[in-house]
């Protein structure tokens, strides 16, 4: 009997574990860390054995292979010695891929991939395909496979998730854009990083299908040298040499496949915004290949409602906008944002666990748009000696309430407070979510000024 061992008790892993047990292996999981009790609970329903708190060796290291959780680096001991053994260490989307004959639409980017993935799970549920949401977001695809059986899976990919992926095959394949992010995983070496990204396509065959921003840098140096029989459907802007979905002079969105020829209004889209322009595109693109009528596409794309913490709305006091995009935890989510605000008048509040940030990036919209910038977060000093003269008002606060109010006490009438704090939010929350969360709950508890608490 195959000896399956799962490390980390989250999602994925237990998932993994459930698949492993109904295909007839032999499944032990260990988490060094607590196990969540609803994960507990699923893996004393199922029967499958577990350990949480440590690692023990005998149990792990006979393993025939190991299906590990995407947030555990390759630097971890037990990763090491299981490596050092010869042990195949593998992801759970690459288990789940061996059970499954599923078409499977996999997005990958810097920034884009959880709006994208919804925004197509979106069109192809509204459409009436039999499809799955995977990866990051939803239910793992191992326990769809093991108890649901959709034909599609539309499946969010990280750079993490793609690192131990090897034979797994997308029939579509998205990279949105890649940027600078998570550089303290891969040695502070974007080449790494990028190789990860790439993962993505490396077993697509001629009937496959590749979908990419075809302006970004990174992506075009490293098609320069790398060979993929894939069809490629590149996304800009504007129309360039082969481009597939693009904006024409009438500002209309154009996206077209061998089958479909789709147009619609870009003033229709439901999410504003450049870079949900590429979104809408990779999307439209991904149903188009799927054929899903053109109707469909052009209702859900106009229909759908938008992705909790990325540039949401929270509130209006005093007549300045709140908005809360607490998912921008990178310099580049951040310029999005900053470019779909106004021209003047955004009270931008940066901060949080810094991974390795360079802020030149979005410096030419600060000094356009910005009119403070309010640092939150534990150690602020790199803001604060980066931000230094470039705007009016540069301000310090430790704490999610002091920032607020600060920000209050700055807004005026037909200003933007905007949380887009370019860092992860571990250093004052639990979660970007539990960021966004606890924002959107002080603007809602802000009184117009002049009125007494
Ligand atoms: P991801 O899942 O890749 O982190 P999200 O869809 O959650 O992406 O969006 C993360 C942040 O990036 C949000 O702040 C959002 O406003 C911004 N964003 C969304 N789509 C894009 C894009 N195509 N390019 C750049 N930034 C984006």
């Amino acid at each position: 009997m195959k000896r399956l061992v799962i490390l980390g008790g989250g999602e994925s892993g237990v998932g993994a574990a459930i698949l492993g047990k109904e295909k007839g292996m032999d499944v032990f999981l260990s988490d060094m860390g607590t196990i969540p009790a609803r994960y507990r609970q699923q893996l004393e329903a199922e029967g499958i054995p577990f350990e949480e708190g440590h690692h023990t060796e005998a149990l792990i290291l006979n393993a025939d292979e190991v299906v590990k959780s995407p947030g555990i680096p390759p630097t971890a001991p037990i990763v090491k010695a299981l490596v050092e053994k010869g042990i195949p260490v593998i992801s759970e989307i690459e288990l789940a891929g061996r059970y499954t004959d599923a078409k499977m639409v996999c997005i990958t980017g810097s920034n884009g991939k959880t709006t994208t993935t919804l925004l197509t799970y979106h069109i192809l549920k509204g459409a009436g395909i039999n499809v799955g949401l995977a990866g990051n977001v939803g239910k793992s695809l191992a326990l769809q496979v093991a108890r649901e059986h959709h034909d599609v899976y539309v499946i969010e990919l990280s750079s993490f998730q793609l690192e131990n992926m090897y034979h797994f095959k997308a029939n579509i394949a998205v990279i949105m854009n890649i940027t600078p992010d998570h550089l303290d995983r891969y040695e502070y070496k974007m080449q790494n990083y990028v190789n990860a990204k790439f993962r993505i396509i490396q077993n697509l065959t001629s009937r496959d299908a590749f979908i990419y921003w075809q302006d970004d840098p990174v992506i075009q140096a490293q098609l320069e040298h790398l060979v993929t029989e894939a069809q490629k459907y590149p996304f800009a802007e504007h129309k360039e040499e082969d481009t597939k979905a693009y904006l024409d002079a009438e500002d209309e969105l154009i996206i077209n496949t061998p089958d479909t020829s789709l147009q619609m209004p870009r003033a229709d889209l439901a999410l504003n915004g450049l870079h949900n322009l590429y979104n809408s595109m990779a999307a439209g693109l991904s149903a188009c290949l799927l054929d899903v009528k053109k109707e469909d596409i052009r209702k859900a794309l106009s229909d759908f409602e938008g992705v909790e913490h990325r540039l949401e709305y929270a509130g209006t006091v005093d007549g300045a906008r709140w908005i809360n995009d607490s998912k921008a935890t990178n310099v580049n989510s951040c310029w999005y944002a900053l470019e779909s605000m106004p021209e003047k008048g955004v009270i931008l509040i940066l901060g949080g666990k810094d991974k390795g940030n360079d802020y030149s990036e979005i410096l030419p919209l600060v000094e356009k748009k910005v009119k403070a910038i309010v640092a939150m977060g534990k150690d602020n000093s790199k803001i604060l000696s980066y931000f230094l003269g470039k705007v009016p008002t540069l301000l310090n606060t430790h704490s999610l309430q002091e920032c607020v109010d600060a920000c209050h006490d700055l807004a005026q009438e037909g200003d933007t407070v905007l949380l887009s704090p370019c860092c992860a939010s571990f250093d004052l929350f639990s979660s970007y979510e539990d960021r966004g969360d606890q924002f959107k709950a002080a603007v809602k508890l802000l009184k117009p000024k002049g009125v007494k608490s």
